[in-house]
């Protein structure tokens, strides 16, 4: 049935209807897909894997995974969607790694597009004044820092973990410790090639350059158009890290420290900081990886299970700057006010450091605990409310750690606030992030449910509180809902929308527009 109605026609209703044959628009509009001239290749069985991602709680399988080889492959896809125009159902996401949370890169009934698959293009570093590397948007920022390296050079700004896409990062932001003083990594691309959701056009943007497209696209959530290659800013790179961790039992007093680091001329080159609730033998578990600075106190140390703050921080060195390096160090410790017993300390390369998640996700992996439910939540919590938000959150609403809580503030007058990026409208704010894992254990599911039920106390708590909070790496189901989170940005993001994705094509698995067929 389906094969006599080929060579299918963009004009589906014709064919269709000539024919007598019946068939759903889905259906037909998915078939059409096989028509396409493509460098790569198309798969349509065994589609699970596009329908699976990091959050572990979201699965919509698409009727089609693109394999692409070329830019023209990603804008030929585009373009055929286009061109069906809603008479079909048909959207099309971009898959970098598949480490969204809520099924943000998925398509239901869609094609999903591998952009893995053009990470094999060269990475080429350009040297000079203001050096940056062009890398393909299916890229893992791991390969950049390996190829960038060779080169003496790495980015300023980075994830936590590296086994992420460029695409994939820049649709939201790119948030960690090197933020306070550079930037997410949003802020640190020259310039990008971006095929849009209008009939697939090709289009090289940067400040100077279709600047509403570039500030559209970063932080956009993949809404007007999906990256094919991103220009990243460089520096020179260090060769070594001091990693340094130390505690503290009251928030304000690390929180104010945190503060002091951000704002201090000489400062580290990386600042985060976390939340312990609840543990015991924290210290002894250091030790595995840090030395304590003064080991007889720190083996005298005990939390009593209470509640603490770590501070972590970094300073990058070459090796002929050691000492240099360690006055700084010294310096800057001098000015804190931590538990004097509690400062423990490692050296490792660059590449160890930044890399550091990986380490502790091929662990994971051997105990069977990486490919579980993340039901995480971000956000960003204006500085002025912080003090309070800690008190209600910390051991009272949250009464355990299911995994990491990290807490670090960034200040904003530092950042380009011409992304589309959503932010609390105070200068300085922090990141939290609750990166739960919902570990199979004797209550299964219920785990998980009550993971979920903290988190939206949690968001609660912030809206009844304060309107300035905002999610990071967001989902929201109503339209209203989206409409606040945006705030004054909103009318932005629909013009924009309306002038390059007009039909509603793209990451549909963020929920923010829908397609009308
Ligand atoms: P995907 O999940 O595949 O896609 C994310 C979104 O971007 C989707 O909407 C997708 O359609 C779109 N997209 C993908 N590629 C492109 C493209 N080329 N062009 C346009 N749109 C595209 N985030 C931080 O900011 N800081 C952190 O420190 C951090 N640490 C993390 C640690 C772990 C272990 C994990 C799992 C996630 C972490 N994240 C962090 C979140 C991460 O940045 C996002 O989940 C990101 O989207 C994942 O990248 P990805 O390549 O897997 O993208």
């Amino acid at each position: 049935l389906l094969l006599s109605c080929t060579p299918y026609s963009t004009n589906l209703s014709s064919c269709c209807s000539s024919s007598n044959i019946l068939l759903s628009p889905s259906v037909s509009a998915a078939f059409s897909l096989r028509t396409l001239t493509l460098d790569g290749y198309l798969e349509f069985e065994d589609l699970g894997n596009a329908a699976k991602d990091f959050g572990g709680r979201y699965h919509f399988l698409p009727s089609a995974v693109l394999h692409p080889e070329s830019v023209a492959d990603v804008s030929a896809m585009i373009k055929h969607v286009f061109e069906l125009g809603t008479f079909s159902e048909l959207t099309v996401a971009a898959r970098g790694h598949g480490h969204s949370l809520q099924g943000q890169a998925q398509a239901h009934k869609g094609v999903v597009i591998q952009m893995e698959s053009m990470k094999s293009h060269e990475m080429r570093v350009h040297m000079g004044k203001d050096p940056s590397v062009d890398v393909s948007g299916g890229e893992l920022w791991i390969n950049i820092l390996h190829e960038t390296l060779k080169h003496g050079l790495a980015p300023k700004s980075w994830t936590d973990y590296l086994h992420l896409t460029v695409g994939g990062t820049l649709s939201n932001a790119g948030i960690s410790g090197q933020a306070f003083l550079h930037g997410p990594q949003i802020d640190n691309v020259q310039e990008l090639e971006v095929v849009t959701g209008r009939k697939g056009d090709i289009i090289t943007c940067s400040e100077k350059q279709n600047s509403d497209l570039f500030y559209g696209v970063l932080g956009g959530l993949g809404q007007y158009g999906i990256i094919t290659r991103a220009r990243i800013s460089l520096v020179p790179s260090a060769e070594r890290v001091k990693w340094i961790r130390m505690l503290y039992h009251e928030f304000s007093t690390f929180s104010m420290d945190q503060e002091h680091l951000m704002s201090s001329k000489e400062t580290f080159d990386y600042m985060e900081g976390f939340v312990v609730i609840n543990r015991t033998g924290l210290l002894n578990n250091w030790r595995s990886s840090f030395s304590p600075k003064d080991p007889v106190r720190a083996s005298q140390f005990n939390s009593d299970g209470k509640i603490l703050y770590c501070l972590e921080v970094a300073k990058y060195f070459d090796r002929n700057e050691y000492h240099v390096a360690e006055q700084s160090i010294e310096k800057s410790l001098s000015e804190l006010n931590f538990i004097p017993s509690t400062l423990f300390q490692t050296e490792v390369s660059l590449v160890e450091f930044l890399d550091r998640v990986h380490t502790s996700e091929t662990k994971l992996k051997e105990k069977g605990l990486w490919d579980v439910p993340h039901p995480w939540l971000n956000l960003l919590v204006p500085k002025s409310l912080i003090s309070h938000f800690a008190e209600q959150v910390f051991g009272n609403i949250i009464g355990d750690n299911n995994g990491p809580i990290l807490i670090y503030p960034v200040n904003q007058s530092k950042w380009n606030n011409k992304t589309s990026l959503v932010t609390p409208e105070e200068d300085v704010f922090y990141l939290v992030a609750f990166l739960s894992s919902a570990v199979p254990s004797a209550s299964g599911n219920e785990r998980l449910e009550h993971i979920l039920a903290q988190n939206q106390r949690v968001i609660d708590f912030c809206s009844r509180t304060t309107t300035g909070c905002k999610q990071y790496l967001p989902r929201y189901s109503a339209r209203e809902e989206w409409q606040s989170h945006f705030g004054p940005k909103w009318e932005v993001v629909t013009r924009r929308k309306l002038e390059y994705d007009p039909l509603a094509i793209l990451a549909p698995g963020q929920r923010i527009f829908q397609k009308s067929s």
